[in-house]
């Protein structure tokens, strides 16, 4: 029943009524109470009709923004990856030779930002930046031009998150991919207070062309995000995509950048482990072993970071880091009255960096440690790769009495005329000859050698990796009475390294005494 029908029988009601049922007079309370009726009546009816006007409305506005959005990113309003696809599929379809370039844009240290003024107002800043970017392409002719708002052209796309990108027609004379890569990082970069604190953003940038690094938008995408982080952590390298950043992995490019903030966020330790006269017990030394408390995977291993700490450079100021804590150590060692030296593993490219002597004499003199109580140890394969520099290294840190290690013996090449030159004391064998070396002949006779060789060249053999008491057996037989292994300890926290000392000491006296 539409309204208007529902209306006119509200008027006939009192007529009918009085028809049907004599006995009730037709008074002025009646057709008051009917009038009111039917006021109530066409407002429900009214009301129904609004609110069902109101509804188709919002269906209309909503499909309206659907589309809108299904092309526009829902947070800047700038265009999405589908809208940029849309128009490479149009644009390339017409002119696929041209050269073209895909710029992605990362606003950095965002994450800050929303920390400290929260999602919605950080979507709010989000919007204001791409506005920023998109200004700034106005006359970038070359652009991809989405659409016009307003007059004004809209280049930029939005592909998510923190993540922008522009499509570049480099044919096109005028400003290149590196002019505006660069223009944009210069020129598009902040800091505000918020709450009292500085919050800092600034644009990193990394550029795949086409179609020499791919003809899809995925895969130029993934190669101009590699080039982007690849150049965020070399700095001097070029931000365009090239084809040898492919080794680095994902994970590897992860494990770079948490590297970089770990050093800066003290998630860096040091542990020490106790290195043995076998024949006497006492402790000779302590190898100081580094390791990386990760926020998520727990306690890391050296080998699965230095690598990646020597490919980025950062190397070196981790040794830096590792000799000032280990030369402290064996000052407390010193002040202690304890005779153990410290041992520290450096890198081949520590030896290659010319201030690192200098960098050993300073720390010796501010902690007022001699050179002579530090084992430095090197492998092997740290001397092949500039064997020259890395021989004179050796021969002046030699001259100022820190003892050299050939760390890993037995793993490289090195041949006894090349040891005969070389400045060092000891040679330590690699642990996979030592691990139940009492029952590999094989083992055996490598060990031998190693501890015949080191005799006639007047050096010291260390041996790592013992880890029971028959190999111990085996070694002293063999001639061989230094070494260390999870026999005699496991590697612990460096801090605790005076202390652990002074306890093994007085257990090991106590026990010579009785
Ligand atoms: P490395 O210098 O040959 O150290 C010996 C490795 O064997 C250490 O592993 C040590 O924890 C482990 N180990 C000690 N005793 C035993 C044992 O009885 N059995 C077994 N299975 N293993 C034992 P870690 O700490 O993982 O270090 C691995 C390598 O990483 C080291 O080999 C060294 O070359 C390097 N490294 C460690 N710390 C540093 C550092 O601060 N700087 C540099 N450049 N390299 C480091
Ligand atoms: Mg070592
Ligand atoms: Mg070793």
């Amino acid at each position: 029943m539409s309204y208007r029908l529902f209306v006119l029988a509200l008027l006939s009601t009192p007529l009918s009524a009085h028809e049907s049922v004599p006995t009730f007079s037709y008074s002025p309370t009646m057709a008051f109470i009917g009038l009111l009726l039917l006021i109530v009546g066409v407002s429900i009816v009214y009301v129904f009709k609004l609110k069902r006007d109101i509804k188709k409305l919002k269906v209309k506005k909503k499909k309206a923004a659907l589309g809108f959005y299904s092309l526009h990113d829902e947070i800047s309003g700038y265009p999405n990856k589908f809208f940029l696809q849309q128009k490479l599929d149009k644009l390339l379809a017409k002119s696929s030779a041209n050269p073209y370039a895909l710029i992605l844009i990362k606003i950095s240290h965002f994450d800050k930002v929303n920390q400290l003024l929260g999602h919605s107002n950080g979507n709010v800043i989000l919007a204001q930046i791409a506005k920023r970017i998109n200004d700034k392409l106005e006359n970038e002719l070359g652009a991809l031009l989405f659409e016009k708002r307003q007059e004004k052209p809209i280049r930029l796309c939005h592909l998510g998150g923190v993540d922008f990108a522009i499509w570049l027609d480099t044919a096109k004379k005028g400003h290149d991919e590196h002019y505006l890569a660069t223009l944009l990082e210069r020129n598009i970069k902040d800091s505000m207070i918020v709450h009292g604190c500085t919050v800092n953003y600034s644009l990193k940038v990394g550029i795949a062309k086409y179609p020499d690094h791919g003809t899809q938008l995925n895969e130029l995408i993934e190669r101009a995000y590699l080039a982007l982080e690849y150049h965020r952590l070399h700095v001097n390298q070029s931000k365009v995509f090239d084809h040898q950043m492919l080794k680095y992995t994902n994970e590897k490019l992860i494990l770079m950048a948490e590297l970089s903030s770990a050093i800066n966020d003290n998630q860096l330790s040091i542990y020490v482990q106790p290195q043995v006269d076998m024949k006497t017990k006492a402790v000779l030394a302590g190898e100081v072993y580094i390791r990386w408390r990760h926020p998520t995977r727990g306690l890391l291993a050296p080998e699965s970071f230095l690598e990646v700490a020597e490919e980025m450079g950062v190397i070196y100021s981790l040794t830096q880091w590792v000799l000032n804590e280990a030369i402290s150590m064996a000052a407390q060692l010193k002040r202690a009255g304890l005779s153990s030296k410290i041992a520290i593993n450096i890198s081949s490219k520590d030896l290659l960096h010319d201030e690192f002597f200098d960098s050993v004499v300073l720390l010796c003199e501010k902690y007022d440690v001699e050179p002579s109580r530090l084992m430095l140890e090197l492998k092997e394969s740290a001397l092949l790769q500039e064997p020259a520099k890395a021989m004179s290294m050796m021969q002046r840190l030699h001259r100022i009495g820190v003892s050299l290690v050939l760390d890993d013996f037995g793993t490289g090449l090195s041949s006894l005329a090349y040891l005969r030159k070389l400045p060092i004391e000891h040679v330590k064998i690699d642990g996979s000859f030592i691990s139940g070396l009492h029952q590999s002949e094989l083992n055996i006779a490598i060990t031998g050698a190693v501890i015949d060789m080191a005799r006639n060249l007047d050096l010291v053999v260390i041996a790592e990796g013992i880890e029971e008491a028959a190999v111990e057996k085996k070694l002293l037989s063999m001639g061989c009475n230094r070494g260390q292994g999870f026999y005699y300890s496991r590697p612990f926290e460096l801090t605790g390294f005076a202390l652990w000392l002074k306890k093994y000491n007085t257990q090991f006296q106590s026990e010579v005494i009785s």
